[in-house]
């Protein structure tokens, strides 16, 4: 990984390194970045005007608003079939430590969900090996059973291949991807979580993440629930082994398809569009443009055309304590505020930044508010996927100390579900805002 060196003030007379001055104006006049603007954007030791952009396209887009949520992580299972070289997770089944959850397990989480007030579960395990295909579509089931209000995000790209493989339709490539995820999303599937996309490059899959599915599977999962109607986050796991030219080709991947997934919506909304200089081969939506540029809206939202596309971005530094990777020192602070701006410039099409304040902390998640972000993740209450410089405990907060946070960071609170409607609350009751 090729280290960044970062200034992160204004210069003394206000001067911006040059470079980054024809990327200020086409910022300005919302035209989309090339590949070339990425690179500069990610190597410019002038990170202060980065950050600055991002927030004022962050600002254009969303005001003062940021979103929190109040959600409950379900690990079903920690037992799994790989042994990815950097995740401290997962266990064998005679290893201490394993575990899986009955479907009673899930109900009972499913209650304690709904008790906490809850309007989301976030649902993510390792690759079972014995456990069949109808245990998930149960596991659906049985929380609309018990709660029949939460809305249910489950299943990285690389689970939903592993659904594929023991339902048998793995050998059906994209179309037993798609019957998958059609059979989950009647069982009672709300949307897919992003994780798991980690850098989109041959190379680094096969130094760092071996086993795992490549790329072009985790685009062709995000593809197949976005055909379904099903909204989406994107994430990249970055600061391992990876360069830069390879971060930027991975915002560049998830900004096409994502210009094809909004292409109808696009259409029926009258957004402008233009031609993507990079590929000249179809039309770049941009979402991040001045305000007078979208005069029947900017933003997809739920309820008014279909839906089907990544609603959020979700930058992931890595964290290797723990890991096979821990002689890799991992990014820390300057250089996750630099991935948050960049990543909110380069992908112009996707409305929504979230600073997962779990593996960043709730400190850093207001910097990055400030700093291209709009979405502070929620309550959690329970994660052990990948916990924050090792911490040793379950982590969650609450939203008193979320608001607290957004307020301090200088923007307004606002509770939302997982589609980005706003949530009016009463304790642990909640309706969408109408
Ligand atoms: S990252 Fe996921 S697939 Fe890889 S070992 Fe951990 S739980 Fe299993």
């Amino acid at each position: 990984m090729t280290s960044l060196q970062t200034s992160r003030s204004p210069a003394p007379d206000g001067s911006i390194d040059p470079p980054l001055d024809a990327i200020r104006r086409k910022v300005e006049s919302g035209i989309r970045l090339s590949v070339e603007d990425g690179l500069t954007l990610m190597r410019t030791p002038d990170a202060w005007t980065v950050c600055s952009l991002a927030d004022r396209v962050r600002r254009r887009m969303h005001g003062e608003l940021a979103w929190y949520n109040v959600n409950k992580h379900i690990n079903y299972s920690n037992i799994c079939a790989l042994s990815c070289s950097f995740c401290a997770f997962h266990r064998k089944r005679d290893q201490d430590g394993a575990y899986e959850y009955s479907l009673d397990d899930i109900r009972r989480e499913a209650a304690a969900a709904i008790e906490a007030g809850a309007t989301e579960v976030h649902i993510v395990g390792g690759l079972h090996p014995w456990l069949p295909f109808e245990y998930y579509t149960d596991m659906m089931r049985a929380i609309h059973e018990v709660a029949p209000t939460l809305h249910i995000k489950a299943f990285t790209a690389v689970e939903i291949v592993h659904l594929a493989r023991i339902s048998k339709r793995g050998r059906d490539g994209y179309e037993g991807i798609k019957a998958v995820l059609g059979d989950l999303k009647d069982a009672g599937l709300g949307s897919l979580p992003g994780g798991g996309a980690e850098v989109f490059d041959d190379r680094v899959h096969d130094e760092a993440f071996k086993g795992k599915i490549r790329g072009d599977v985790w685009l062709d999962v995000h593809r197949a629930a976005h055909e379904l109607g099903l909204n989406t986050n994107a994430t990249m796991l970055y600061g391992h082994v990876e360069r830069m030219e390879e971060r930027v080709g991975h915002m560049i991947q998830l900004r096409r398809q994502q210009d094809r997934a909004l292409a109808d919506w696009a259409a029926d909304r009258g957004i402008a569009s233009q031609r993507d200089s990079e590929e000249n081969t179809e039309d770049a939506i941009v979402l991040t443009g001045p305000s007078e540029q979208y005069p029947n809206g900017r933003l997809p939202q739920p309820g008014q055309t279909r839906m089907g596309w990544f609603q959020t971005i979700v930058p992931l530094p890595f964290i290797p304590d723990n890991s096979e990777l821990q002689h890799l020192p991992g990014p820390i602070g300057l250089e996750n505020l630099r991935m948050i701006a960049v990543m909110r410039l380069m992908l112009d099409n996707i409305p929504h930044m979230k600073a997962f304040w779990i593996m960043h902390t709730l400190d850093m998640a207001q910097f990055m508010l400030q700093n291209g972000a709009n979405d502070i993740d929620g309550t959690v209450v329970w994660y052990d996927i990948t916990k924050v410089e090792g911490a040793g405990t379950h982590q969650e907060t609450t939203v008193k100390d979320l608001q607290r946070a957004i307020r301090e960071a200088g923007f307004v609170p606002k509770e939302r579900d997982t589609l980005y409607r706003p949530v009016l609350r009463n304790g642990h009751e909640w309706t969408i805002e109408s």
